[in-house]
Protein backbone atom coordinates (compact mmCIF):
# COMPACT_ATOMS: atom_id res chain seq x y z
CA UNK A 1 0.00 0.00 0.00
CA UNK A 2 0.91 3.74 -0.83
CA UNK A 3 0.25 6.63 0.75
CA UNK A 4 -0.01 10.34 -1.78
CA UNK A 5 0.43 13.55 -0.90
CA UNK A 6 -0.15 16.46 -3.02
CA UNK A 7 1.74 19.81 -2.37
CA UNK A 8 1.59 22.92 -3.74
CA UNK A 9 4.70 25.32 -4.77
CA UNK A 10 4.05 29.26 -5.67
CA UNK A 11 6.08 29.37 -8.90
CA UNK A 12 8.63 32.54 -9.49
CA UNK A 13 8.59 32.71 -13.15
CA UNK A 14 9.60 35.45 -15.66
CA UNK A 15 7.12 37.83 -17.12
CA UNK A 16 7.71 36.00 -21.00
CA UNK A 17 7.57 32.88 -18.95
CA UNK A 18 4.32 33.41 -17.67
CA UNK A 19 3.05 34.65 -21.11
CA UNK A 20 4.25 31.17 -22.65
CA UNK A 21 2.42 29.08 -19.58
CA UNK A 22 -0.66 31.37 -19.94
CA UNK A 23 -0.85 30.29 -23.64
CA UNK A 24 0.44 27.10 -23.20
CA UNK A 25 -2.88 26.92 -20.52
CA UNK A 26 -5.63 28.49 -23.15
CA UNK A 27 -4.66 26.34 -25.93
CA UNK A 28 -4.41 22.82 -23.92
CA UNK A 29 -7.89 23.64 -22.42
CA UNK A 30 -8.99 24.57 -25.92
CA UNK A 31 -8.19 21.40 -27.01
CA UNK A 32 -9.39 19.48 -24.51
CA UNK A 33 -12.53 20.66 -25.27
CA UNK A 34 -12.45 19.58 -28.35
CA UNK A 35 -11.07 16.05 -27.12
CA UNK A 36 -13.98 15.97 -24.71
CA UNK A 37 -16.57 16.81 -27.35
CA UNK A 38 -15.27 14.17 -29.90
CA UNK A 39 -15.64 11.42 -26.88
CA UNK A 40 -19.09 12.61 -25.99
CA UNK A 41 -20.24 12.45 -29.12
CA UNK A 42 -18.79 9.41 -30.32
CA UNK A 43 -19.95 7.80 -26.78
CA UNK A 44 -16.76 7.12 -25.71
CA UNK A 45 -13.98 7.32 -22.73
CA UNK A 46 -11.33 4.83 -23.98
CA UNK A 47 -7.61 6.54 -24.41
CA UNK A 48 -6.87 4.67 -27.37
CA UNK A 49 -9.85 5.22 -28.89
CA UNK A 50 -10.08 8.75 -28.81
CA UNK A 51 -6.18 8.67 -29.45
CA UNK A 52 -6.39 7.21 -33.04
CA UNK A 53 -8.97 9.49 -33.44
CA UNK A 54 -8.11 12.91 -32.12
CA UNK A 55 -4.41 12.87 -32.19
CA UNK A 56 -2.59 13.38 -35.83
CA UNK A 57 -5.20 16.14 -36.67
CA UNK A 58 -4.65 18.07 -33.66
CA UNK A 59 -0.85 17.76 -33.82
CA UNK A 60 -1.30 19.03 -37.57
CA UNK A 61 -3.37 21.55 -36.67
CA UNK A 62 -1.31 22.71 -33.38
CA UNK A 63 2.85 21.90 -33.69
CA UNK A 64 3.64 24.28 -31.09
CA UNK A 65 1.43 21.68 -28.35
CA UNK A 66 4.54 19.19 -27.08
CA UNK A 67 2.56 15.95 -27.74
CA UNK A 68 3.41 14.76 -24.07
CA UNK A 69 1.34 17.60 -22.76
CA UNK A 70 -1.43 16.53 -25.60
CA UNK A 71 -1.26 13.07 -24.16
CA UNK A 72 -1.96 14.43 -20.70
CA UNK A 73 -5.09 16.81 -21.85
CA UNK A 74 -6.39 13.21 -23.40
CA UNK A 75 -5.89 11.14 -20.29
CA UNK A 76 -7.83 14.01 -18.49
CA UNK A 77 -10.26 14.50 -20.74
CA UNK A 78 -10.85 10.13 -21.11
CA UNK A 79 -10.91 10.43 -17.36
CA UNK A 80 -13.65 13.58 -16.96
CA UNK A 81 -15.85 11.81 -19.61
CA UNK A 82 -15.84 8.45 -17.51
CA UNK A 83 -16.57 9.78 -14.05
CA UNK A 84 -19.90 11.79 -15.60
CA UNK A 85 -20.47 8.25 -16.91
CA UNK A 86 -20.29 9.89 -20.30
CA UNK A 87 -23.81 11.58 -19.42
CA UNK A 88 -22.63 15.10 -19.64
CA UNK A 89 -19.66 16.76 -21.65
CA UNK A 90 -16.78 18.08 -19.36
CA UNK A 91 -15.71 21.71 -19.86
CA UNK A 92 -12.63 23.23 -19.51
CA UNK A 93 -12.19 27.14 -19.33
CA UNK A 94 -9.58 29.00 -20.62
CA UNK A 95 -7.24 28.79 -17.21
CA UNK A 96 -8.99 25.81 -15.78
CA UNK A 97 -5.53 23.59 -14.41
CA UNK A 98 -3.70 20.97 -16.77
CA UNK A 99 -1.75 18.01 -16.02
CA UNK A 100 1.53 17.55 -16.46
CA UNK A 101 2.92 14.27 -16.55
CA UNK A 102 6.74 13.17 -15.41
CA UNK A 103 7.88 13.58 -18.94
CA UNK A 104 7.30 17.36 -19.16
CA UNK A 105 8.02 18.36 -15.77
CA UNK A 106 10.90 17.91 -14.31
CA UNK A 107 10.84 18.71 -10.76
CA UNK A 108 13.83 19.39 -8.57
CA UNK A 109 12.27 19.56 -5.49
CA UNK A 110 15.57 19.50 -3.37
CA UNK A 111 16.92 22.49 -5.22
CA UNK A 112 13.38 24.25 -5.70
CA UNK A 113 13.63 24.43 -9.65
CA UNK A 114 11.31 22.69 -12.31
CA UNK A 115 11.06 23.04 -16.01
CA UNK A 116 7.97 22.95 -18.00
CA UNK A 117 7.06 22.73 -21.43
CA UNK A 118 5.37 25.20 -23.03
CA UNK A 119 3.99 26.24 -26.17
CA UNK A 120 7.15 27.90 -26.54
CA UNK A 121 9.60 25.79 -25.57
CA UNK A 122 10.86 24.62 -22.04
CA UNK A 123 10.49 27.15 -19.30
CA UNK A 124 12.25 27.07 -15.98
CA UNK A 125 10.70 28.60 -12.32
CA UNK A 126 12.26 28.20 -9.42
CA UNK A 127 9.87 28.06 -5.89
CA UNK A 128 10.64 27.60 -1.79
CA UNK A 129 9.69 25.00 -0.15
CA UNK A 130 8.26 25.45 2.28
CA UNK A 131 8.92 24.01 6.01
CA UNK A 132 5.95 21.99 6.16
CA UNK A 133 6.70 20.09 3.02
CA UNK A 134 10.24 19.20 3.76
CA UNK A 135 9.41 15.97 4.86
CA UNK A 136 8.39 14.82 1.26
CA UNK A 137 11.40 15.65 -0.18
CA UNK A 138 12.86 12.12 -0.93
CA UNK A 139 8.84 11.30 -1.77
CA UNK A 140 8.33 9.51 -5.47
CA UNK A 141 6.98 12.40 -7.55
CA UNK A 142 3.80 11.32 -9.37
CA UNK A 143 1.98 13.41 -11.77
CA UNK A 144 1.54 17.45 -11.01
CA UNK A 145 -0.91 20.02 -11.78
CA UNK A 146 -0.31 23.53 -13.11
CA UNK A 147 -2.85 26.00 -11.88
CA UNK A 148 -3.04 29.46 -12.55
CA UNK A 149 -4.30 32.35 -10.22
CA UNK A 150 -5.80 35.41 -12.26
CA UNK A 151 -6.30 37.64 -9.37
CA UNK A 152 -2.62 37.30 -8.18
CA UNK A 153 -1.17 36.61 -11.93
CA UNK A 154 0.92 33.56 -10.25
CA UNK A 155 0.86 30.08 -11.08
CA UNK A 156 0.97 27.21 -8.91
CA UNK A 157 2.82 23.85 -9.44
CA UNK A 158 0.14 21.13 -7.11
CA UNK A 159 2.86 18.23 -7.15
CA UNK A 160 1.59 14.65 -6.05
CA UNK A 161 4.05 12.61 -4.16
CA UNK A 162 4.13 9.10 -3.27
CA UNK A 163 5.36 6.63 -0.70
CA UNK A 164 5.19 3.12 0.24
CA UNK A 165 2.81 3.05 3.34
CA UNK A 166 5.12 2.48 6.41
CA UNK A 167 3.93 -0.31 8.00
CA UNK A 168 4.84 0.41 12.14
CA UNK A 169 7.73 -1.52 12.83
CA UNK A 170 5.92 -3.14 16.46
CA UNK A 171 2.61 -3.59 17.63
CA UNK A 172 3.07 -1.71 21.02
CA UNK A 173 -0.65 0.02 21.18
CA UNK A 174 -1.73 3.33 22.09
CA UNK A 175 -5.58 4.27 22.93
CA UNK A 176 -6.51 8.11 22.74
CA UNK A 177 -10.30 9.17 23.44
CA UNK A 178 -11.23 12.50 22.17
CA UNK A 179 -13.29 14.54 24.31
CA UNK A 180 -14.55 18.63 25.12
CA UNK A 181 -12.92 18.87 28.25
CA UNK A 182 -10.39 16.66 27.90
CA UNK A 183 -9.45 17.26 24.47
CA UNK A 184 -7.36 13.82 24.03
CA UNK A 185 -6.71 11.32 26.67
CA UNK A 186 -4.21 8.43 25.98
CA UNK A 187 -4.06 4.90 27.35
CA UNK A 188 -0.70 5.43 29.17
CA UNK A 189 -2.48 7.80 31.87
CA UNK A 190 -2.18 10.96 29.80
CA UNK A 191 -4.35 14.12 29.68
CA UNK A 192 -4.65 17.04 27.30
CA UNK A 193 -6.70 19.39 28.62
CA UNK A 194 -6.62 22.72 28.84
CA UNK A 195 -8.63 25.51 31.02
CA UNK A 196 -7.28 28.35 27.99
CA UNK A 197 -8.87 26.47 25.52
CA UNK A 198 -12.57 26.35 27.45
CA UNK A 199 -11.60 29.57 28.48
CA UNK A 200 -11.21 30.71 24.82
CA UNK A 201 -14.05 28.92 23.40
CA UNK A 202 -16.50 30.16 26.24
CA UNK A 203 -15.02 33.77 25.42
CA UNK A 204 -15.59 33.25 21.62
CA UNK A 205 -18.90 31.68 22.08
CA UNK A 206 -19.89 34.39 23.82
CA UNK A 207 -18.97 36.92 21.54
CA UNK A 208 -20.32 35.57 19.16
CA UNK A 209 -23.82 35.58 20.52
CA UNK A 210 -23.50 39.28 21.02
CA UNK A 211 -22.29 39.59 17.21
CA UNK A 212 -25.00 37.48 16.10
CA UNK A 213 -27.76 39.54 17.94
CA UNK A 214 -26.37 43.02 16.65
CA UNK A 215 -26.36 41.69 12.89
CA UNK A 216 -25.12 44.71 11.34
CA UNK A 217 -22.63 44.59 8.62
CA UNK A 218 -19.47 45.82 10.55
CA UNK A 219 -20.78 43.01 13.70
CA UNK A 220 -20.81 40.13 10.40
CA UNK A 221 -17.17 41.05 9.68
CA UNK A 222 -16.07 41.06 13.37
CA UNK A 223 -17.62 37.46 13.45
CA UNK A 224 -15.61 36.40 10.68
CA UNK A 225 -12.81 37.41 12.35
CA UNK A 226 -13.38 35.91 15.13
CA UNK A 227 -13.84 32.18 14.14
CA UNK A 228 -10.59 32.72 12.39
CA UNK A 229 -8.97 33.17 15.48
CA UNK A 230 -10.55 30.60 17.13
CA UNK A 231 -9.74 28.41 14.57
CA UNK A 232 -5.85 29.07 14.44
CA UNK A 233 -6.03 28.45 18.30
CA UNK A 234 -7.12 25.67 17.92
CA UNK A 235 -5.61 24.34 14.96
CA UNK A 236 -2.51 24.78 17.17
CA UNK A 237 -3.62 23.46 20.22
CA UNK A 238 -4.04 20.36 18.07
CA UNK A 239 -0.71 20.35 16.57
CA UNK A 240 1.24 20.33 19.88
CA UNK A 241 -0.92 17.46 21.14
CA UNK A 242 -0.87 15.23 18.38
CA UNK A 243 3.00 15.92 18.42
CA UNK A 244 2.87 14.99 22.05
CA UNK A 245 0.89 11.62 21.30
CA UNK A 246 2.69 10.22 18.42
CA UNK A 247 6.12 11.17 19.83
CA UNK A 248 5.13 8.64 22.65
CA UNK A 249 7.09 5.26 22.53
CA UNK A 250 4.08 3.31 20.54
CA UNK A 251 4.00 2.37 16.91
CA UNK A 252 0.11 2.01 16.85
CA UNK A 253 -2.40 5.15 17.73
CA UNK A 254 -5.68 3.52 18.07
CA UNK A 255 -8.74 6.02 17.93
CA UNK A 256 -12.70 5.57 17.70
CA UNK A 257 -14.16 6.03 14.08
CA UNK A 258 -16.20 9.28 14.27
CA UNK A 259 -18.25 8.65 11.79
CA UNK A 260 -19.64 6.22 13.49
CA UNK A 261 -23.11 7.03 14.19
CA UNK A 262 -23.17 6.26 18.11
CA UNK A 263 -20.29 8.90 18.44
CA UNK A 264 -21.76 11.67 16.34
CA UNK A 265 -24.99 10.79 18.70
CA UNK A 266 -22.87 10.99 22.10
CA UNK A 267 -20.96 14.34 20.82
CA UNK A 268 -24.34 15.95 19.64
CA UNK A 269 -25.22 16.02 23.03
CA UNK A 270 -22.20 17.98 24.03
CA UNK A 271 -23.37 21.79 25.10
CA UNK A 272 -20.21 23.50 22.61
CA UNK A 273 -21.42 24.01 18.84
CA UNK A 274 -20.82 20.89 17.62
CA UNK A 275 -19.87 22.10 14.16
CA UNK A 276 -16.46 22.87 15.68
CA UNK A 277 -16.23 20.58 17.97
CA UNK A 278 -16.62 17.79 14.73
CA UNK A 279 -14.25 20.37 12.99
CA UNK A 280 -11.55 20.09 15.84
CA UNK A 281 -11.73 16.57 16.33
CA UNK A 282 -11.07 15.53 12.48
CA UNK A 283 -7.93 17.90 13.05
CA UNK A 284 -6.70 16.51 15.50
CA UNK A 285 -7.30 13.09 13.66
CA UNK A 286 -5.57 14.52 10.41
CA UNK A 287 -2.59 15.76 12.44
CA UNK A 288 -1.91 12.47 14.61
CA UNK A 289 -1.71 10.54 10.76
CA UNK A 290 0.56 12.88 9.22
CA UNK A 291 2.82 12.87 12.31
CA UNK A 292 2.51 9.14 12.29
CA UNK A 293 3.00 8.73 8.93
CA UNK A 294 6.64 10.85 8.72
CA UNK A 295 7.51 8.80 12.15
CA UNK A 296 7.20 5.17 10.65
CA UNK A 297 3.99 4.79 12.67
CA UNK A 298 0.27 4.10 12.12
CA UNK A 299 -3.14 5.05 13.04
CA UNK A 300 -5.94 2.94 13.19
CA UNK A 301 -10.38 3.73 13.69
CA UNK A 302 -11.79 1.24 15.68
CA UNK A 303 -15.55 0.84 16.14
CA UNK A 304 -16.46 2.99 18.87
CA UNK A 305 -19.30 0.37 20.54
CA UNK A 306 -19.24 0.12 24.13
CA UNK A 307 -15.98 2.59 24.98
CA UNK A 308 -17.45 4.67 27.75
CA UNK A 309 -19.71 1.87 28.99
CA UNK A 310 -17.28 -1.21 29.17
CA UNK A 311 -14.79 -1.52 31.65
CA UNK A 312 -11.65 -2.04 30.64
CA UNK A 313 -10.70 -4.16 33.91
CA UNK A 314 -13.22 -6.71 33.78
CA UNK A 315 -14.80 -6.13 30.34
CA UNK A 316 -18.31 -5.93 31.74
CA UNK A 317 -20.59 -3.98 29.94
CA UNK A 318 -23.62 -1.36 31.41
CA UNK A 319 -24.47 1.99 30.53
CA UNK A 320 -24.79 3.19 34.61
CA UNK A 321 -21.36 2.17 34.77
CA UNK A 322 -20.12 5.71 33.84
CA UNK A 323 -21.31 8.90 35.61
CA UNK A 324 -20.06 12.71 34.03
CA UNK A 325 -16.13 12.13 34.86
CA UNK A 326 -15.95 8.63 36.29
CA UNK A 327 -16.44 4.96 35.47
CA UNK A 328 -17.36 2.72 38.07
CA UNK A 329 -17.62 -0.87 37.40
CA UNK A 330 -20.37 -2.31 39.32
CA UNK A 331 -19.44 -5.75 38.09
CA UNK A 332 -15.90 -6.10 39.95
CA UNK A 333 -15.59 -2.67 41.83
CA UNK A 334 -13.32 -0.80 39.53
CA UNK A 335 -13.11 3.18 39.03
CA UNK A 336 -11.21 5.16 36.95
CA UNK A 337 -11.55 8.89 35.37
CA UNK A 338 -13.74 7.87 32.42
CA UNK A 339 -12.25 9.21 30.02
CA UNK A 340 -9.24 6.64 30.92
CA UNK A 341 -11.22 3.81 30.67
CA UNK A 342 -12.30 5.18 27.61
CA UNK A 343 -8.80 5.27 26.24
CA UNK A 344 -8.11 1.66 27.54
CA UNK A 345 -10.74 0.11 26.01
CA UNK A 346 -9.95 1.83 22.43
CA UNK A 347 -6.53 0.25 23.03
CA UNK A 348 -7.46 -3.28 23.75
CA UNK A 349 -9.94 -3.14 20.82
CA UNK A 350 -7.30 -2.27 18.77
CA UNK A 351 -4.75 -5.07 19.90
CA UNK A 352 -7.22 -7.23 18.96
CA UNK A 353 -7.56 -5.49 15.22
CA UNK A 354 -3.84 -5.78 14.69
CA UNK A 355 -3.73 -9.23 15.44
CA UNK A 356 -7.01 -10.07 13.40
CA UNK A 357 -9.39 -11.20 16.01
CA UNK A 358 -13.09 -10.35 15.60
CA UNK A 359 -13.66 -6.72 17.94
CA UNK A 360 -17.47 -6.58 18.34
CA UNK A 361 -17.94 -9.22 20.96
CA UNK A 362 -18.60 -7.55 24.37
CA UNK A 363 -15.91 -9.16 26.77
CA UNK A 364 -12.60 -7.64 25.46
CA UNK A 365 -9.86 -8.99 27.74
CA UNK A 366 -7.56 -7.09 29.13
CA UNK A 367 -4.60 -8.31 30.43
CA UNK A 368 -2.89 -4.93 31.57
CA UNK A 369 -2.67 -4.45 35.49
CA UNK A 370 -4.67 -2.06 36.58
CA UNK A 371 -4.22 0.63 40.05
CA UNK A 372 -6.86 2.61 40.67
CA UNK A 373 -5.69 6.00 39.84
CA UNK A 374 -8.94 8.03 40.30
CA UNK A 375 -9.67 11.42 38.87
CA UNK A 376 -5.91 12.45 39.12
CA UNK A 377 -5.23 13.94 35.82
CA UNK A 378 -1.78 14.87 34.64
CA UNK A 379 -1.82 18.30 32.77
CA UNK A 380 0.98 17.56 30.42
CA UNK A 381 -0.73 19.84 28.63
CA UNK A 382 -1.02 23.30 30.08
CA UNK A 383 2.08 25.39 29.16
CA UNK A 384 -0.07 26.75 26.22
CA UNK A 385 0.92 30.04 25.29
CA UNK A 386 -1.27 31.67 22.23
CA UNK A 387 -2.23 34.66 23.20
CA UNK A 388 -5.98 35.67 22.28
CA UNK A 389 -6.70 38.98 22.10
ZN1 LIG B 1 -15.30 -4.34 35.85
Amino acid sequence: MSVDRTIKLKLELPEKDKDALKQTMTLSNHVFNGIAQYGFDNHTCSKVTVHHATYYSIREKYPELPCSILQGIRDVACEALKSVELKRLPKSKQFSAIRYNKRVCNINLQKGTVTLASTKGRVKATFPIPEYYRRYLDWDLKTSTLSYNRQQDTFYLHVTVRKDSPQASGDRIIGVDRGIVNIAVTSNNKFFNSSQIKNVRAKYAYLRAELQSKGTRSAKRKLREISGREERFVKDVNHCISKAIVAMPYDVVAIEDLNSIRVQSRIKGIEFTRKLNNWSFYQLEQFMRYKAEAAGKSVIMIDPRYTSQKCSRCGHIYKGNRKGNSFHCVKCGFSLHADLNAARNIASVGKLMLVGCPVNQPNVACNEVEAYIGIETEHSYKSHSTSVS
